[in-house]
């Protein structure tokens, strides 16, 4: 076969696979949707099935296809025409890309199924702690047990790094949270980002929670001047929920840290 044929079979394939694990991500993003709006309730992630929040109407599932579905019923319920938020496409748009760039820069392969599990639950945390501001400790407690399976699972891991990433993912935020304490006799850093950042901690060692404590004051402070100037308040007591920070900055390192810290280190140098 001339190569340029193959070639074009190979792009065929390759994009099939790219599809495949896009519409993976986005079914996997669906179930996060339902996480995401049943777990802070205490309610079974499993029975019953989707429901319209409005009108309580079951949805079936072929009417429950992720980003499909939305995009064909223009984002409103069939049954009661109420609008569906348009939360639940993006969540299942985003899960869908970070399955794709999962696979692209980690392949098939247990490291991967690894990084989208942690990506997965990053997700719904963060969602949940934009809504209501909690992380719920039946994600972070057992995510840092969980996650310290990269010790076993990521190559460049030791359990010497997971176990320092807990201790100083937990301890560090922990330090923060007191110290504020006692400056302004107030709760500013809740215990749920400690936990959070212990998972981390679990998943990334010691080196990626100082990446993500640097890149996530870093982000904070960058969304927190933009938000002060679209509202025009200086309100310092604002709580802005520091768990999406803390979970993207994570994320910036597994795709880039190690560039980007040698970006860094050649402009000090
Ligand atoms: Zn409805």
């Amino acid at each position: 076969m001339p190569s340029y044929i193959s070639q074009y079979f190979n792009l065929i394939s390759d994009s099939t696979i790219i599809a495949a694990i896009f519409m993976f991500g986005a079914s996997i993003g669906s179930f996060l949707n339902v996480c995401i709006y049943r777990i802070p309730k205490d309610e079974s992630i499993v029975f019953p099935g989707s429901f319209c929040p409005a009108c309580e109407t079951p949805i079936p599932f072929y009417l429950n296809i992720p980003i499909i579905s939305f995009i064909i019923l223009r984002g409103k319920c069939r049954n009661c025409r109420k609008s569906i938020s348009f939360r639940y496409p993006i969540v299942e748009f985003i899960t869908a890309m970070f399955a794709v760039a999962t696979f692209l820069k980690f392949g098939l392969t247990v490291e991967s199924l690894f990084w989208f599990s942690f990506i997965a639950v990053l997700i719904v945390i963060s969602f949940i702690d934009f809504d209501l501001q909690i992380i719920p400790d039946i994600l972070s407690i057992p995510g840092i047990f969980i996650f310290a399976l990269s010790s076993v699972v990521i190559p460049e891991m030791t359990i010497k790094d997971t176990l320092l990433g807990i201790v100083m993912g937990g301890g560090s935020l922990y330090l923060v949270a007191v110290s504020y304490y006692l400056i302004r006799k107030d709760e500013g850093m809740g215990g749920g980002d400690i936990k959070l950042l212990a998972m981390i901690g679990a998943a990334i060692g010691w080196k990626g929670v100082a990446f993500t404590i640097f890149a996530s004051s870093l982000l904070g402070t960058v969304a927190g001047i933009i938000i002060m100037i679209i509202t025009r308040k200086a309100d310092s007591k604002l709580r802005i929920p520091f768990g999406p920070y803390l979970a993207a900055a994570s994320l910036i390192y597994i795709f880039k840290g190690e560039s980007l810290i040698s970006w860094y280190f050649s402009i000090l140098s």
